[in-house]
């Protein structure tokens, strides 16, 4: 290979992929170049995909794309170690087309976008790794070296979308070393079961679906939450927590999955299913603080590579293919106006993505990661003493009920004074305002 193109795209996850569509699109010659044996091999996600993200790319992907369930109910399940207790939405809205959320499997779901690619016009190689960035005198970009012999290739551009670890963003010092409380690591197990079992489970359709967000003592005090998501004739199950907090607890995150499974509220929900999938990943969970610079001479990075995870609201593919899509939607402005690639004129980039929900949403969670880190009663303490609440008020056994509301009372200031109770009241604020 010592071809040239007019982009690069490194990466056939949902961001080299939203930015490789985009740029085919528009006809621009693009190669996209994926270590996988085939796009997806290597991804690991829940896996909720957001509509809105992919619409913006192929409006009626709903037609042909392989997606599992709609999701129509959400649930918010706050944990102690016997009980669980939660907030739980469900709307017909959601039961209407179009569709806003759906599960779907990565392999499948990364193989059918790529396709999408190909027929867009893109080129795309896979088993192929890109070893380095290629430079000129100046130090602007101007390829990538792989692992094929030969294997230098030029562009005028480089997306950088080769996920969360980035080697290549780190090795050309574009992006810092992963900081471990930037990172949380995650393991995720799918399990096998009938449709019918799944649907009368959780009480849905034929095509609808369930998610629910877990946290409390399942993270034994580590930063993290928990996530099971409803299949169309399997059950996908994980918990992540900081990198950091799992270093510093010597604990490793499959006792921390073993433990989630065997909750009570957890259990009855994947019994006689048959486990055949389990992986783990890395998400970068460091927020907006963690963002590195997105631009550069002759290079663009997009998607988890950029850190770019709202994992308040346990968003990153839409993330991704947003990312993917400004960056390329960038390069194509400059490219019809005959402009360089320049570190200037990719400004405008960094641009599109303040003017949209992307780092505005970073933005407003910024506190937040330093927050809950520093403060694990948020993760045990209340967990613990609402679910004690509840525990007291809804047990029927002949004390009256101001004695009870005492004896809850006493519970929270004995495991918190009243100034804790009102900084950590401030402190959440601060984390969501
Ligand atoms: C357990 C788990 C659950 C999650 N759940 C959700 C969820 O429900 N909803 C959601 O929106 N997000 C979720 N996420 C986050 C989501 O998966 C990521 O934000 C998203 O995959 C990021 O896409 P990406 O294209 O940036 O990176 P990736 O999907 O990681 O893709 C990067 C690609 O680059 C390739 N690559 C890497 N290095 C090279 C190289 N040197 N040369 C060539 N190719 C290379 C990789 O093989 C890979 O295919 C979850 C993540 C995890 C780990």
């Amino acid at each position: 290979m010592s071809e040239s193109f007019d982009a690069i795209v490194v990466g056939a996850g949902p961001a080299g992929n939203a930015a490789a569509y985009t740029l085919a699109q528009a006809g621009l010659a693009v190669l996209q170049i994926e270590r996988g044996e085939a796009p997806g091999a290597k991804n690991v996600q829940g896996a909720i995909l957001y509509a809105d993200a992919l619409e913006r790319l192929i409006p009626d992907f709903r037609e042909e794309a392989p997606l599992e369930r709609h999701i129509i109910e959400q649930r918010m399940w706050v944990m102690d170690d016997e009980s669980h207790i939660g907030t739980h939405f469900r709307s017909n809205d959601f039961s209407r087309p179009p569709h806003n959320r759906y599960t779907i499997i990565r392999a499948k779901f990364d193989k059918w976008f790529s396709k999408k690619v190909q027929e867009a016009g893109a080129l795309v190689i896979c088993e192929t790794t890109v070893t380095g960035l290629l430079r000129d005198g100046a130090g602007k970009v101007i390829g990538v070296q792989t692992d094929r012999g030969d294997g230098a290739v030029y562009a005028e551009v480089v997306v950088i979308a080769d996920g969360v670890n980035s080697l290549l963003a780190r090795k050309a010092g574009f992006r810092a070393e992963l900081a471990p409380k930037d990172v949380a690591l995650a393991v995720k197990e799918i399990h096998f079961m009938p449709k019918e079992a799944v649907e009368s489970r959780f009480n849905i359709r034929a095509g609808q679906g369930v998610v629910i967000e877990m946290m409390g003592k399942i993270t034994q005090g580590m930063m993290g939450t928990g996530f099971l998501y409803t299949n169309t004739d399997s059950i996908s199950i994980g918990v992540g927590v900081m990198l950091s907090d799992l270093m510093a607890q010597r604990l490793t995150p499959w006792e921390l999955l073993e433990q989630t499974k065997a909750h009570p509220s957890v259990q009855p929900l994947l019994e006689g299913g048959e486990m055949k999938e389990y992986a783990a990943h890395l998400i970068p969970e460091g927020g907006f603080h963690a963002i590195p610079r997105v631009f550069g001479d002759g290079w663009v990075i997009a998607g988890d590579s950029g850190m770019f995870v709202n994992a308040v609201h346990r968003e990153g593919s839409n993330l991704a293919m947003t990312t993917g899509r400004m960056a390329a939607e960038t390069i194509i402005d400059l490219a019809r106006a005959g402009l360089p690639m320049t570190a200037e004129h990719l400004a405008a980039y960094r641009r599109r993505l303040d003017d949209c929900f992307v780092i505005k949403d970073m933005k407003k969670y910024k506190d937040l990661p330093d927050i809950f880190h520093a403060n694990n009663q948020f993760f045990t303490t209340y967990p613990e003493l609402v679910n004690g609440a509840a525990r007291t008020m809804l047990t029927v056994d002949g004390v009256d009920k101001r004695s009870k509301e005492k004896e809850i009372f006493a519970c929270f200031r004995e495991r918190r004074s009243l100034f804790g109770l009102l900084g950590d009241a401030f402190k959440l604020w601060r984390a969501f305002r």
